[in-house]
């Protein structure tokens, strides 16, 4: 056991949590018994890779920038990151939406489905669409407002506030390359070996993601509702990973031709992160192994890697962008809506802004597509349909968006070089 590498051991974990679920989900018994001992493992490795995100974007990022050395680079690098996520989430969105216009699943559900399905999760949707109006309550400029911390004790207390300590380490980091190097020495080297302590405890964290998955695959299959509900959303789910597969596609072929990195490496090289942001379904948890990946397999610099992934996994969300578009088009054809080419135009507007927004954890994109929706003017009961297989899509949709994150850090390397 020893020698199997990390990502077959996970595989390994994810397939016997599955079966293992499978298995006990016949029995009364063995439902509660995953809820009650098995489940538990599985959110202790979340906490484990939560706990360490904080430390992890303070400390690779202050190391990535002060590293940088020079003000005028560190600028080329922010707009040409800034600028690629742009119009790779663009692409995502209009991807999405050419699918679903093409596969139209929303056309498929029979209204007897759609009642069932919308008072079978309504509740939880409205949950949903509270917190999102809480969202849109707020000024256009509050995203702007909110990216500054007042008191920086304060915002390292929440994980939510990524964005706040992204914007601390820049500043953090461009201080330290302002002043004179016999005065920064002592917090560069203080800031290089906690940067050091935090990778060796996240290869610690990692050595139990077997197990972590193992109990999160298990409490999975077991906490599904009845499979009756998820044929009815086959087609939808079929359409939205048929959009993912083929933005995957889109990377690979893109690192071939830009990076010239094989696709098989390419691949090879991201497979372990990929493989836990399934099994996590969160981008800010994968963070560590993301970083660790396009640094160690796909040879991208540390000074690129730890200022492009940690901003990635906050603001870079193609996979869910693309499924927002995917739901929102998939809500209105099940409502019998037809979407003008300009409310979709303005889809892709709006997809792109909520996936900014959208957190890097489990569910945060269907909290930020009720936004979405309410601009394009489709029902937000609809998000009701989608319930059902939302967890699952939304593994899926955390992997492409590790991926996107991955590529672009590639993308920003070799401009960097150039
Ligand atoms: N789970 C996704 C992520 O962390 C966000 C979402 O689409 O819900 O990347």
């Amino acid at each position: 056991m020893k020698n199997i590498p990390l990502h077959w051991k996970i595989i390994l974990g994810m397939f016997l949590g599955i079966v293992f679920g499978l298995v006990f989900s016949q029995f009364d018994f063995g439902k509660n018994l995953i809820t009650d001992y098995i489940k538990p493992f599985g959110t202790i490795f979340i906490k484990l890779l939560k706990l360490i995100a904080i430390p992890l974007i303070l400390a690779s990022l202050i190391k990535g920038i002060s590293d940088i050395k020079d003000l005028s680079k560190l600028s080329k690098m922010g707009s040409r990151t800034i600028g690629i996520y742009l119009i790779t989430t663009i692409v995502a969105v209009s991807v999405g939406l050419i699918v679903v216009n093409i596969f139209k699943p929303g056309n498929q559900i029979s209204s007897d489905t759609r009642i069932e399905l919308v008072n079978a999760y309504s509740s939880d949707a409205n949950e949903k669409k509270e917190i999102a109006v809480e969202q849109s309550l707020k000024g256009p400029l509050q995203p702007l407002i909110d990216l500054v911390p007042e008191n920086i004790f304060y915002a390292t207390t929440e994980n939510k506030n990524m964005l706040q300590i992204i914007f601390f380490s820049i500043l953090f980091g461009m201080g330290l390359i302002l002043i004179p190097e016999k005065d920064s020495f002592p917090v560069k080297k203080f800031i290089d070996s906690f940067n050091s302590v935090i990778l060796k405890l996240i290869d610690l964290i990692m050595k139990t993601a077997p197990i972590g998955v193992f109990a999160l695959l298990a409490s999975l299959v077991v906490e599904a509702p009845s499979w009756n509900l998820f044929k009815a959303l086959a087609f939808y789910s079929i359409t939205l990973v048929c959009g993912l597969i083929f933005l995957i596609i889109l990377y690979v072929v893109f690192t071939y031709v830009y990076v010239k990195k094989k696709p098989t490496e390419f691949i090879k090289g991201i497979s372990p992160a990929q493989l836990l942001a399934f099994s996590t379904s969160s981008s800010a948890a994968t963070l560590p192994v993301t970083i660790d990946c396009v640094e160690k397999k796909l040879g991208v610099k540390k000074e690129v890697s730890s200022f492009v992934l940690p901003i990635g996994a906050t603001v870079n969300m193609d996979g869910t962008s693309l499924y927002q578009a995917v739901a929102a088009v998939f809500i209105a054809q099940a409502f019998g809506i037809d979407l003008t080419f300009s409310a979709q135009l303005g889809i892709i507007l709006t997809a792109t802004l909520a996936s900014i927004g959208t957190a890097a954890v489990p569910s945060a994109g269907i909290v930020m597509l009720v936004i979405v929706l309410s601009q394009a003017g489709i029902p937000e009961a609809g998000l009701a349909l989608i319930f059902a297989v939302d967890r699952p899509l939304d593994m899926c949709r955390t992997v492409v968006n590790v991926t996107g994150d991955a590529m672009v850090s590639m993308i920003v390397d070799k401009l960097i070089k150039k």
